[in-house]
Parts: structure tokens; C-alpha cells; sequence
């Protein structure tokens, strides 16, 4: 097989759906071997990714199957609206647990394999609302801020072993993470569209395409380093 990604071999999480699907099969298709994950659809380890020891089985069976791990991208994650008034914790700690703690572990288990590899890659999937905040978004917007963060931390502490971490910051992109809240609110998708100079929602390969250029050697310079793939939205006044 050959492809700019010959050779490397990927943890894709949130793959049976949306963005993670779109990343796996763009990773595929440019020659690398992808191990997935998520609680449901077709992949390679069902699980939910909220505890621990799921996380560190993942990497265990990921570096068994492939031989191997130096990338990961956790594309996990959830979202809802909820106005802060009558949110309750239970639902704010989910969302946290998913978009945040989980990434924390699975990097944290893949970090030994990166650095053994010594180019390896971490692109986590933050969101426009991990430099802005919105209405009724406070613990989605707090969880992907919080995982910008965390990217640029783990950017600083794993440079030196070769390692990069670089956070793809998607804009309003069509997957059915979207579809019901555009359903719902015609406006909304509207309003997205409008605001983007592009004048269109992001399609999930719009994403995988920049993921995978992340992973590739030709972003051997790139880390540290948050990334609107947006249609222009957050960069217009
Ligand atoms: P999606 O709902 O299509 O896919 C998310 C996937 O994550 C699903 O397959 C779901 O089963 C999986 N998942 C959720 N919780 C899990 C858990 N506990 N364990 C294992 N798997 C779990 O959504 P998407 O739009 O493709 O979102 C992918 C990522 O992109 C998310 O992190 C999301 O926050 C981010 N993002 C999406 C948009 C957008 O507009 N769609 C914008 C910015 C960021």
C-alpha cells in the first residue's frame, strides 16, 4: 500500500459516526493503519470511553492488532443544549467526562508508543467554541476549551521527544451530532451558513482532510497549535 500515511497506525475514536468516520476512512485511504473505536457503529473496539481501564484496554489491543500506535485522534464526543439555569450536574460532568477526561486517558495510555516512535501524532478535535463561548453551550464550550488546552500542554511536555499535538477547531459541520439541533431550528443552520464566507455547513471530510495533514510528515512543524477549519466563520467580524 502506499499514501503519504504508509506506515503509521492510528487510534481513530468517535469512528462509527460523523467526523471520526470521516477521519478513519481518510487515514485509511492515505495508506495508514486505523484501529477504531466508539459504543456503537462498526468498529474494532465498542466501548464507552468514559472509564479508565477502557481507554488503556484500547491502547493494549490497538498496539496488538497494528503492531504498534504513533497516532491519535480522539473524535469522541457529545453535545447538547442546555441553558445554564436548571443544568444539572450529572449532564455538565458528562460531557466533561467525554470531551475531556476521556481524551486526558487515552492519551495519556498512547503516550509511551508516541514517544518510542518519535514522530508521533496527537490531533484532538476541539470546536470554534474552544476560543468562543455561545448560548446554552456552557459545558460544551467549557470541555473544548479545556481540551485546547490540554493539547497545547501536551504539545510543550512531548516536543521534545518528537512527538507534535495539534487541535482541529471544526466550525457548524453536517453529522448527526448537528442534524437535530438544524432540524429543530431551521434558523440555526441558516445562521451558520451565513456566517461562514464560505456560505455553507462543513461537510466531515472537510475535516478529515485537514486531520490528515496534521498526521502527516508534512506537518512535522505544527504543534502546540489550535486550527478553525470553520469556512471562515470565527475569523469574520
Ligand atoms: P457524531 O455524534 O456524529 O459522532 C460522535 C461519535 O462519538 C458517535 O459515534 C458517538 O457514539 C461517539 N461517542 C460519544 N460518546 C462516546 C463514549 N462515551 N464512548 C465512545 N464513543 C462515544 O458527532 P460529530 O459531529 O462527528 O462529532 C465528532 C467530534 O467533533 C466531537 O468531538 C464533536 O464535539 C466535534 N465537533 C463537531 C462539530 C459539528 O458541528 N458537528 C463542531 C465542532 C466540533
Amino acid at each position: 500500500m502506499s499514501g503519504r500515511l504508509h506506515g503509521r497506525r492510528a487510534i481513530v475514536t468517535g469512528a462509527g459516526s460523523g467526523i471520526g468516520a470521516a477521519v478513519a476512512a481518510k487515514l485509511l485511504a492515505d495508506g495508514a493503519e486505523v484501529f477504531t473505536a466508539d459504543v456503537q457503529g462498526d468498529v474494532d473496539f465498542t466501548a464507552d470511553l468514559t472509564r479508565d481501564a477502557v481507554n488503556t484496554r484500547l491502547v493494549a489491543e490497538a498496539v496488538e492488532a497494528m503492531g504498534g500506535l504513533d497516532t491519535v485522534v480522539p473524535c469522541a464526543g457529545v453535545s447538547a443544549f442546555h441553558p445554564l439555569e436548571g443544568h444539572d450536574d450529572a449532564y455538565f460532568l458528562r460531557v466533561l467526562d467525554v470531551n475531556l477526561i476521556a481524551v486526558f486517558r487515552l492519551v495519556r495510555e498512547a503516550t509511551p508508543h508516541l514517544k518510542a516512535h518519535g514522530a508521533g501524532r496527537i490531533v484532538t478535535i476541539g470546536s470554534t467554541t474552544s476560543s468562543y463561548g455561545d448560548e446554552g453551550l456552557c459545558a460544551y464550550a467549557a470541555s473544548k476549551h479545556a481540551v485546547l488546552g490540554f493539547t497545547k500542554s501536551v504539545a510543550a511536555e512531548l516536543g521534545p521527544f518528537g512527538v507534535t499535538a495539534t487541535c482541529v477547531q471544526p466550525g457548524a459541520i453536517a453529522t448527526p451530532m448537528t442534524a437535530p439541533a438544524f432540524e429543530q431550528m431551521p434558523e440555526y443552520q441558516t445562521f451558520w451558513e451565513n456566517k461562514a464566507p464560505l456560505r455553507r455547513l462543513g461537510r466531515p471530510e472537510d475535516i478529515a482532510d485537514v486531520v490528515a495533514f496534521l498526521c502527516s510528515k508534512a506537518a512535522r512543524f505544527v504543534s502546540g497549535h489550535g486550527l478553525w477549519v470553520d469556512g471562515g466563520a470565527m475569523g469574520r467580524h
